[in-house]
């Protein structure tokens, strides 16, 4: 289980930032929330949630540990008086929290301080859109992205490893665009011995379709996983494989804070993008924050530690002082886990002493 960081104690300093433009010490503004709604999923896909971990007898966090949405919405509040404008639900799987739409339209209600609506977005398995996407649309969500590893039955269902069938993720894909989620993005986790063969497949299968696909490198996120460097299969890779087959063009970026790559067919068959996690740290321009399903605040996804928000929630604090907890936290934040990473990858050694062998929170529970 994670630790918990002191409260911050230059809450005066935060207070100067609130209001204000609020950065961190590597000067990065605050811009996005993910919010983890639930540490329960269920896939066991290998690379997240190996079964070996997290068997039968895993010990999810029981229900009175988790935010209610009363306190999930006050956090997002309060975030977005700091300076953010993006939400992300996620988990584990965040389609498993009992009524997710109660607190989508909660969300959807919140304002910039510019009066303007938040993008709200939201990851998932896919696996209960085809009843669920009707009522996200309805609630106020703005985008969902799929993850789908796979087009290969067999592929999938061992990737998933708890047999679940891929005509189903399709189908959920399908049912956001009814619902009308216009275009979906897709999330591909590549892992050398296990999908390495599906890129080309996937390119074909979303080309001339309204949905954008986003090869994601596989990260060492978690102690789980068994990460290694060899099953990370590097974004440039993937960009000359699809290359060879269906001539890109790189698409100029639009936001400093953009995580993809982004990369058109020449023949106009739409884009791709990649996420270099592991090959091209994005750290520079990182303005995420995370919120844990049990109101712990992560700073980095490799965090070994978080910041215990709910204490704060729980114990008749007003929202002043959170805000000024939450805005030193941020203003005392240097953390850049795969730029080090890189670095140190340099020498595979070091890179075995250092860095790699801290504990690390898994991201079922710290939310992807
Ligand atoms: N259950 C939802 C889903 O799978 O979309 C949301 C949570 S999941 C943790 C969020 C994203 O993290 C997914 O797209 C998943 O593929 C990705 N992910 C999980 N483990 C990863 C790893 N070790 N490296 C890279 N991406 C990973
Ligand atoms: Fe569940 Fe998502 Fe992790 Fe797969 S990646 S095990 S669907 S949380
Ligand atoms: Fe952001 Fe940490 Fe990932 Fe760097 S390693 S991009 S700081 S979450």
């Amino acid at each position: 289980m994670p630790g918990v960081e002191e409260f911050p104690q230059d809450g005066d300093h935060a207070s100067q930032q609130h209001g204000r433009k609020l950065t961190d010490r590597l000067a990065r503004p605050l811009r996005d929330l993910r919010i983890s709604v639930t540490d329960r999923c269920n896939f066991r896909c290998v690379y997240c949630m190996p079964r070996e971990v997290f068997g039968r007898n895993y010990a999810f966090l029981p229900r009175e540990d988790l935010l209610s949405f009363e306190e999930i919405e006050r956090v997002a509040r309060i975030a977005v008086s700091l300076g953010v404008e993006k939400l992300r639900l996620t988990g584990g799987e965040p389609l498993l929290r009992r009524e997710i739409e109660v607190l989508i339209g909660r969300l959807a209600a919140l304002r910039t301080p510019a009066g303007e609506p938040l993008d709200i977005a939201l990851t998932t398995n896919g696996a209960a859109l085809p009843a669920k996407a009707a009522g996200l649309k309805a609630a106020g969500l703005s985008r969902i992205t799929v993850s789908l590893d796979s087009l290969d039955d067999a592929g999938f269902q061992a990737l998933n490893d708890v047999r679940f069938p891929v005509h189903r993720v399709l189908d959920g894909i399908a049912a956001a665009r009814t619902a009308g989620f216009e275009t979906v993005k897709i999330n591909t986790v590549l892992k050398r011995s296990a999908n390495e063969d599906q890129i080309l497949p996937l390119a074909e299968y979303f080309r001339w379709s309204p949905h954008t696909l986003r090869f994601i490198e596989y990260m060492d996120v978690g102690s789980s996983n068994g990460w290694c460097l060899d099953e990370v299969i590097p974004s440039a890779e993937v960009v000359a494989r699809i290359n060879a087959r269906y001539p890109l063009e790189v698409v100029a970026p639009t936001r400093a804070d953009q995580t993809a790559r982004r990369w058109r067919y020449r023949d106009g068959a739409g884009e791709i993008g990649v996420i270099s996690s592991v090959t091209g740290a994005f750290c520079g321009s990182c303005t995420r924050v995370r919120l844990s399903s049990e109101g712990k605040l992560f700073t980095c996804l490799f965090a070994s530690s978080g910041f215990d928000l709910r204490a704060l929630l729980r114990s008749g604090e007003s929202d002043e002082q959170i805000a000024a907890a939450l805005a030193g936290l941020w203003s005392r934040r240097d953390d850049r886990y795969s730029q080090l990473r890189s670095e140190n990858t340099v020498n595979a050694a070091a890179q075995k002493e250092t860095i790699h062998s801290r504990r690390r929170i898994e991201m079922s529970y710290i939310g992807g």
